[in-house]
């Protein structure tokens, strides 16, 4: 299993620190052997010694250049960052990042090797239209991108559900993974107001190989329960 926190635009530099600190020694305590991942803010990127993989929430697809406000590969590099996140429903919806831009990103990353997770999920709207068309809206997230990238995991999340408190239901999330499982061969995250106590229900799903966790991974306790869980 595969357990990730998104720490989104959360925690400070010190404070992050201080979670990687009390994640590695609950892990350490509880023999932890999952793969566990943490994306924490721009500021606090630092390759830590330890079992937890430290990813950047975003980097844009450069070296480096005339792209004010952003960061570049080299920037990950002198931190030893080989872990992205990409097409985040954050990312796309809230920042305006399009397809093109995500893609280009991808194929960057992608030919440094970094180990990428990529997003997809749909909004209500499109939800309610019916299942094929969900199906739809959700291949032209992954649409050129290289799914047989073997450093690849795809996070299904929901737009409706992050940060929601709403879940699909376990039948909902099974079937939709299963489908996205016949297109996608990589490893098949779930992400969407996961908490410790819907986390066993989401990871006994079976096509779910983890899950990608935002506000319920802000309480380190609460994260590492749920690393224990999976
Ligand atoms: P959430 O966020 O767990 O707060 O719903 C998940 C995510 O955005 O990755």
């Amino acid at each position: 299993m595969i357990i990730a926190a998104n720490l989104k635009t959360n925690l400070t530099r010190a404070q992050t620190l201080e979670y990687l600190k009390n994640l590695e020694s609950c892990l350490n305590e509880n023999s932890i052997t999952q793969e566990v991942m943490v994306f924490p803010s721009p500021t606090s990127l630092n390759a830590h010694d330890g079992k937890i993989i430290i990813g950047t929430q975003n980097a844009y697809g450069t070296s480096s250049g005339a792209f004010t406000g952003e960061i570049g590969s080299m920037h990950l590099d002198e931190f030893g960052i080989k872990t992205i996140l990409i097409g985040h429903s954050e990312r796309r919806h809230i920042l305006g990042e399009t397809q093109e831009e995500i893609v280009n990103k991808f194929n960057f990353y992608k030919n440094l090797g970094f180990k990428i997770v990529y997003c997809v999920g749909e909004p209500l709207e499109v939800r309610e239209a019916g299942f094929e068309y969900m199906m739809e809206y959700i291949s032209k997230q992954y649409e050129g991108i290289d799914s047989n990238y073997e450093s690849l995991i795809i996070a299904y999340e929901p737009v409706w559900a992050i940060g929601t408190g709403l879940t699909p239901t376990s039948e909902d999330i099974a079937l939709l993974h299963k489908e996205l499982k016949k297109k996608l061969p990589a490893p098949l995250l779930y992400g969407g107001s996961v908490k410790v106590n819907n986390a066993k229900e989401v990871l006994s799903i079976d096509a779910v190989d983890g899950i990608l966790v935002g506000g319920a991974a802000l309480n380190v306790e609460d994260f590492c329960t749920m690393c224990e869980i999976a």
